[in-house]
């Protein structure tokens, strides 16, 4: 039997993070049990407004190891092992009183926001409760119907952390991807982190299935984070076991401690296929271009489509280049999510679907008989010439067609301005090639 352990909502924006709690409840539970399986990092709705950061939520399994083993970590100079499967039976009661003392001694109480919870499981919680919590919100009834064995399940101030903890132990990949992360020792926590620029850009034209390290567009790392948390990088990749040499190529401040996570980032699993307009959801709509695109205040682009106004935000740098460059008729494939007040759709990324033909004006048409150029009569009210009044249609002036900016296909924003959930391109375009090639 495996027990199954899920913590959320045990951070804050000032330090700590729930994936450091889990290198915790790793380090010290493999003392007397075994890991099965990788230790998961899984991301839920970007767009509840209460998350802290990631909204990222973590599950752990326990158990009498059985089976192969892999070397998925390293704390304190110790090997992290983790064993395929678990056999024989256990009391995930045990476990209660020393998950209790790591979480309580490693959450950021003090913050009004911050409100952890923990279950530990016999076994999972519905699948369908991993879906609703990704895409949707979900509230703590919800959640808790979703338990489908004994165990243990325990909250602190509101509660809302039982949500994402049950979730996590809930979720059964249907995609998934694996990061690498690297831990600082405690005595540099809140320490500006070393790092060299270039050994991130050798790891990632070297390791061809990570994905989001370097930002090109501005000239930025990408796999550190910006706040005082013990997390010194991540990276990210389709394939966990080139993942901790990826790790030894960085130069710079050397990690206390590394363990690989298999998460749901990078898989699209939050987007809502179907177009519905539900408020905080990311949804894909197919629609058309109504209006010429327009740059507001704060360099943002709107775009008018069917119904709804999307937005490319500041932040995605470049791509705003295609947004802008779209035109009335495209039609477009937008991924992103809904904000309630304006109600507008915020653009994860978008394909271009067909394009249509743009034309300038060359010239006004010619009168045959009289051999000269007729007259405009207005926008759109056709043409006339002055000599002998002979009237000529809109589209009877001489046109040339101008070549697009853009071609069909996917575009997305530069790789340090993407959402931990959204599916890059790369991995996108590796998946159909190997869908391709079986
Ligand atoms: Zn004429």
């Amino acid at each position: 039997m495996v027990a199954w352990i899920g913590v959320d909502d045990t951070d804050s924006l000032q330090g700590m993070c729930t994936t450091f709690l889990a290198a915790e409840i790793v380090r010290e539970l493999t003392t007397d049990y075994d890991l099965v399986g990788y230790p998961r990092l899984v991301r839920l709705n970007p767009n509840v407004p209460w998350k802290t950061r990631g909204n990222g939520a973590i599950c752990v399994r326990f158990g009498h190891g059985a089976g192969r083993r892999t070397l998925i970590g390293e704390l304190e100079g110790r090997p992290i092992w983790s064993h395929a499967w678990a056999r024989g039976d256990d009391d995930v009661w045990r476990l209660r009183a020393r998950v209790s003392t790591l979480v309580e001694s490693r959450s950021e109480f003090q913050e009004p926001t911050t409100n952890p919870g923990f279950c530990i499981l016999s076994g999972q919680p519905a699948a369908s409760l991993y879906w609703n919590a990704v895409r949707r919100i979900v509230s703590k009834e919800e959640a808790l119907a979703a338990v489908r064995s004994p165990g243990v399940l325990r909250e602190y101030k509101n509660g809302r952390g039982i949500i994402g903890a049950l979730a996590a132990a809930a979720w059964r990949p249907r995609d998934r991807t694996y990061e690498v992360l690297a831990y600082r020792g405690e005595s540099r926590w809140g320490t500006p982190r070393v790092l060299d620029p270039d050994s991130v850009k050798n790891m990632d034209r070297s390791f061809a299935s990570t994905f989001n390290n370097y930002d090109y567009e501005c000239d930025r790392i990408v796999i550190a984070p910006h706040s005082p948390c013990p997390i010194l990088f991540g990276i990210r990749g389709d394939d966990p076991g080139v993942l901790p040499a990826a790790l030894q190529t960085i130069k710079g401040e050397s990690p206390a401690g590394w363990i690989v996570f298999e998460t749901n980032q990078g898989t699209d699993d939050h987007v809502i296929p179907a177009p519905t307009l539900e408020p905080r959801t990311t949804v894909q709509v197919d629609t058309q271009v109504l209006g010429l695109p327009r740059t507001i205040r704060g360099g943002h682009v709107v775009l008018e489509m069917n119904g709804l106004e999307a937005v490319a935000y500041e932040p995605s740098k470049g791509f705003r280049n295609i947004v802008r460059a779209l035109r009335p008729g495209d039609r477009v494939r937008v991924v992103g999510s809904i904000r309630a007040q304006p109600k507008t759709l915020n653009i994860e990324k978008l394909q271009v679907l067909s394009l249509v033909e743009e034309s300038r004006k060359l010239a006004n048409p010619l009168c045959l008989r009289c051999q000269k150029r007729a007259k405009s009569m207005g926008t759109r009210a056709g043409f006339r010439c002055a000599r002998c009044g002979q009237r000529f249609p809109h589209s009877a002036a001489v046109r040339e067609l101008v070549s697009r900016a853009l071609e069909p296909g996917w575009y997305e924003p530069p790789a340090g301005s993407r959402r931990h959930l959204s599916q890059p391109l790369s991995r996108r375009l590796d998946r159909s090639r190997r869908r391709a090639a079986a």
